[in-house]
């Protein structure tokens, strides 16, 4: 039989991924009994790099999760900036010393697994968080004063429905990624579609890496193509992503890749380039999937989070970041607002969306940018060695200096 009971303070949280859980450990600072619901079985070490610049860290910091990262990270020295015609590098923009001083946090770079399994430890040792793994949540409904879910087993022995404590709460947070449930079915939103694009990604032990790039990010620039390394697990490991714009001929939204294939895509790259790309002996591709801003992302006391909101290409570096950043805001909204769920949603939304939206058009923007070719491309790369560095950094003032507010 199934149990249910109404526990009308629950927050109810649809995916542990880097949202979901962020979200989670910021409510249940603040005193909120929170569910986080999980389709997999178990959180595995899945995934390749993510950058975690300095407008996520006060959030992270302020979780008391920085002693917890370290041993994870890596705070490049720079983004040294090279293209397909040459491996000398056309700019150099200073992270390091300079950008922690400037931003006063430091930009740093982590394997996406790392710092889920930080979020997660945490999360299992947080009192006021129930963890479901191997949950999907199928739908759910709501009146004026709750919401009620509709969860299957996601694998396992039976199918049906399973019992939960609770199934009844305040709100439903979709943090459920860019397949999203909750956007898709519960709220009727249009769902992700394919960009054109395709990431191959591969991590390779750091030892293998010419010394020269193992305390830099690096950012190659081409006709219909980049990419994009950095080091990961503070320094033994190597991550290094190839993005692509080709069609999609796969049923699935992820794979092996052909390694010949891709090496053959880039043989007029530069050597440099090219060494680093024939390292990895196997790959991964992903298909990169978006949104079109201008969506609603709350509906009564449903409000979605992360990409499950906002799915942006990754060219800004920022898909974590802002998961990261709508975590805290819609902890803090909650906080604030426990008397009026809905209103305290919107108000979530309309302090977050300008910024999201402003990161996913930079995103769209750096794609143009990036895979220019030809006269345009010249002209980007002439602009680029004119700019003093710091300058190159300043223009990003107002992504990597977010805090939230009151920090
Ligand atoms: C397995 C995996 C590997 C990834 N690897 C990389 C990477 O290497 N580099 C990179 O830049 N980005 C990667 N991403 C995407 C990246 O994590 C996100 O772009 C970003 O961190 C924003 O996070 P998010 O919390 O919004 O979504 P995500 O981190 O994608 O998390 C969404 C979570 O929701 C769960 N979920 C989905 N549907 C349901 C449902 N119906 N019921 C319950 N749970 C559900 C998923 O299993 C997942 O755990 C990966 C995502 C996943 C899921």
């Amino acid at each position: 039989m199934v149990q249910s009971r109404s526990d009308g303070n629950r927050i109810f949280i649809a995916g542990a991924g880097i949202g979901g859980l962020t979200a989670a450990l910021s409510l249940s600072r603040r005193s909120r009994a929170v569910t986080v619901i999980e389709q997999a079985d178990e959180l595995r070490p899945v995934g390749s790099g993510l950058q975690l610049p300095p407008n996520t860290m006060q959030v992270l910091r302020d979780l008391g999760l920085e002693d917890a990262l370290l041993p994870h990270v890596v705070a490049p020295r720079a983004i040294e900036v090279m293209t397909w015609r040459g491996d000398a590098p056309v700019a150099e923009i200073p992270l390091g010393a300079l950008a922690e001083k400037r931003y006063g946090a430091p930009y740093l770079v982590i394997h996406r697994a790392d710092l889920q399994a930080v979020l997660l430890k945490a999360a299992r040792a947080s009192a006021g968080i129930t963890l479901r793994l191997g949950t999907r949540l199928r739908g759910a409904a709501q009146n004026s004063d709750r919401i009620k879910l509709e969860l299957e087993q996601a694998a396992g022995e039976a199918d049906g429905e399973i019992p939960l404590d609770h199934d009844t709460g305040a709100a439903l947070i979709g943090a459920d990624g860019v397949w999203s449930t909750v956007r898709r079915r519960v709220m009727g939103l249009r769902a992700a579609a394919f960009s054109g694009r395709t990431a191959y990604r591969a991590v390779i032990p750091a030892s293998d890496v010419p010394e020269r790039w193992r305390n830099v990010t690096g950012l190659w620039l081409g006709p219909r193509a980049h990419v994009v390394h950095y080091p990961v697990s503070g320094g033994e490991r190597f991550n290094l992503v190839a993005l692509v714009e080709e069609d999609w001929q796969e049923e699935v939204w992820s794979g092996p890749a052909d390694r010949s294939a891709l090496l053959d895509r880039f043989r007029d790259w530069p050597g440099a380039c090219r060494e680093l790309l024939s390292l990895p002996s196997s790959w991964l591709k992903w298909a990169l999937c978006s949104m079109d801003p201008g969506t609603s992302w709350v509906d009564g006391r449903f409000a979605l989070l992360g990409d499950a909101a906002h799915a942006m290409l990754p060219f800004a570096a920022q898909g974590a970041a802002m998961a990261i950043e709508d975590a805290e805001a819609l902890a803090r909204h909650l906080d604030q607002g426990a008397d009026d769920i809905p209103r305290a949603l919107r108000a979530y939304e309309s302090e977050r969306q300008d910024r999201a939206e402003r990161v996913m058009r930079l995103a769209r923007s750096n794609d143009r940018i990036y895979h220019m070719s030809g006269p345009l491309a010249l002209a980007r790369d002439m602009v680029m060695r004119s700019l003093p560095s710091e300058r190159l950094l300043a223009r990003l003032d107002w992504l990597y200096g977010w805090r939230p507010p009151g920090a």
